[in-house]
């Protein structure tokens, strides 16, 4: 079977939507092998997107990664779920399943995906998945597999 990274960014989690997105995740024949709930720190997050680093939305990026916007713009930091996901094709399914980057799009095209459930447009989509088996195995490493001497 095969393994894919897929991760519930801070505005999926501080949304409350973990619950309703691992039932989907389960009814759609995933099993959820590994599972842990951290806050990035910006470090991280420039290391886990570094491909996009040269783009004009990094910054932000990396910003909406590690906080939450509350009402009335109060900024805090907030946890991402991440987990490994096991199932035959793993890695595009999970992919169609949360929809095109741009939640906003996801509704339209797809409203039935992830991001069109809890997704709000382009960066705020709620949700990660690997995109080839070459980053799936690069970011569940990332996450999972570090070794304790650093
Ligand atoms: P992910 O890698 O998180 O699964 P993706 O592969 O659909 O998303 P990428 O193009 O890899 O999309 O972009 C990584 C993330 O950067 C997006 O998920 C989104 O949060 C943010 N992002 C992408 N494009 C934009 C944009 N035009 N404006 C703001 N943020 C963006």
């Amino acid at each position: 079977k095969e393994k894919t990274l897929a991760m519930i960014k801070p505005d999926g989690v501080d949304g409350n939507y973990v619950d309703v997105i691992k039932k989907t995740i389960l009814d759609s024949g995933f099993s959820i092998t590994q599972e842990v709930e951290l806050q990035l720190n910006e470090d991280t997050v420039k290391s886990f997107y570094a491909e996009h680093a040269s783009k004009s939305f990094f910054s932000n990026l990396v910003q909406y990664m590690t906080r939450v916007t509350h009402p009335e713009s109060f900024l805090t930091s907030g946890p991402v779920l991440i987990m490994v996901l096991e199932k035959e094709n793993a890695i595009a399914d999970w992919r169609a399943l949360i929809g095109p980057t741009d939640a906003n799009r996801a509704k339209e095209t797809h409203p039935r995906s992830v991001r069109a459930l809890c997704g709000l447009d382009s960066q705020r989509n709620c949700v990660h998945g690997s995109d080839s088996p070459q980053s799936a195995a690069k970011e569940i490493m990332f996450f999972f597999e570090k070794s304790s001497s650093g």
